[in-house]
């Protein structure tokens, strides 16, 4: 299969090679990296990516999970193209921040008060520190594996066991594994005094598509008010499951969310917003206001597209989507059953990730089961056959994708796993 990959990508391993001298790894983002080198994309459009050898690809990454319209869509890139026209940004407000606030606010059940920023890295870090600021409290408890961006709260898990952190990082935060209310009421009850807030994503997004138990989210958000921390719900992937997110569909309100992504239409975004009286510390006309500081928040392009891809997103595109994951679903899970392969799908809406595992991982540690030779060798034989997902399993749909595509991922994963079963005898 490398052999078969690499004569297909000459000039992709080209590529690789002169990156490889001045980007280690010849890349600015590890989880573009997989062996023995990375596509280079020439052109994306709608469901397609097209590398620089000419092959063509059906995308069910979608830049993990944020093309959720698929890739130069013509609507959103003519709002960008207008905005840029207009000047790209400036220090002072422009009438999209004001009609994307509306948007958001009336969108998403917990958002009364919102602000831009420019990843979901910078999502997470705000909220964090306006919930330590309005409780006065220091730590945080987060979900093992979880992924919140880069910052260092966000990063300090068992996943990034490599790196060393500033000196009291790990003081601050308290991990637990995902679906398991017990160990957070634990921490709770010993060390609620010094906790402003539970930060969860309502699925686990990168870690593999985790979802919550029945019950779990209601129970964090009991135990929040029990111990009068925040709930921050990061919301950066889930928020294409309903027109409100996860914690609409899920029938949960946290105290603050953060998005990031799809509300950015393909250019870098973030955001967070909750309670009245929490977001409005940042109000800079009161004495002992929260700064937040950043010279791209809120910029005209990001803007004008994130509106374009939110009007876009309607329930009936979410279902058109959710129903064609479904049928990809049951497409792959029929291969599997005829198989003695040890594969599972776990999947919400539109997010699925399959997983080389007997059992469906409830938690972080749960995925590491997973065969990694397994779904590496997957990986390459779906890139050889033109379907491109996560080097880890995730995969995703867009708005734009038909039923030939879905047609066509099934047959391929069909073969790929096919050609995999003598491995496993
Ligand atoms: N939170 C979650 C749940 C994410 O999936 C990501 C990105 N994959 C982030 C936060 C960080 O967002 P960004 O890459 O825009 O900083």
């Amino acid at each position: 299969d490398v052999e078969t990959y690499i004569n297909k990508t000459p000039e992709s391993k080209n590529k690789y090679e002169i990156a490889n001298n001045y980007m280690p790894g010849g890349e600015t983002r590890s989880v573009c990296f997989h062996k023995p080198y990375p596509l280079t994309i020439e052109e994306a459009r709608g469901a397609y990516l097209y590398d620089i050898d000419g092959n063509r690809y059906i995308d069910f990454l979608n830049n993990y999970t944020s093309m959720v319209h698929g890739h130069a869509h013509e609507h959103i890139a003519e709002k960008a193209q207008f905005a840029l026209k207009k000047g790209t940004a400036y220090a002072a407000t422009i009438p999209e921040k004001i009609q994307f606030s509306e948007l958001l606010c009336n969108r998403v059940p917990s958002i009364k008060k919102i602000r831009f920023c420019n990843s979901g890295t910078e999502a997470t870090m705000f909220a964090i520190r306006a919930a330590c600021t309005f409780t006065k409290k220091t730590s945080i408890i987060k979900m093992d594996g979880a992924y919140h961006g880069t910052h260092d709260l966000a990063a300090w898990d068992s996943r990034y066991n490599t790196a060393v952190f500033p000196k009291n990082i790990s003081q601050n935060i308290y991990v637990a594994p995902f679906n398991d209310s017990e160990t957070i009421e634990q921490i709770l009850s010993l060390h609620a005094d010094d906790i402003a807030a539970i930060l969860v994503e309502p699925v686990m997004g990168v870690a593999g598509v985790i979802p919550p138990n029945e019950g779990y989210l209601d129970k964090l958000r009991k135990l929040a008010d029990k111990y009068q921390v925040l709930l921050i719900f990061d919301e950066v992937q889930t928020l294409r499951l309903d027109i409100g997110g996860a914690q609409e569909m899920y029938g949960v309100t946290p105290d603050l969310t953060c998005m990031a992504k799809i509300i950015g239409g393909g250019f870098p975004v973030g955001a967070f917003g909750g309670k009245k009286e929490i977001m409005n510390m940042f109000d800079p006309s009161k004495d002992g206001f929260l700064a937040h500081g950043g010279t791209f928040n809120g910029n005209k392009v990001t803007l004008s597209a994130g509106i374009a891809t939110m009007q876009l997103l309607d329930i009936d595109k979410i279902e058109k989507m959710n129903s064609l994951s479904i049928e990809l679903e049951n497409k792959i899970k029929k291969t599997v059953k005829q198989s003695n392969i040890p594969v599972t799908l776990t999947r919400v809406g539109s997010m699925m990730n399959i997983h080389f595992t007997e059992n469906k991982p409830e938690n972080y540690a749960e995925t590491l089961h997973s065969n990694k030779e397994l779904i590496d060798i997957l990986h390459i034989k779906l890139l050889n056959r033109g379907i491109f997902i996560a080097p880890r399993g995730l995969i995703n749909l867009s708005t734009v994708m038909t039923q030939q595509n879905i047609q066509e991922a099934g047959d391929v994963f069909k073969d790929a796993l096919q050609e995999m079963m003598p491995l496993l005898d």
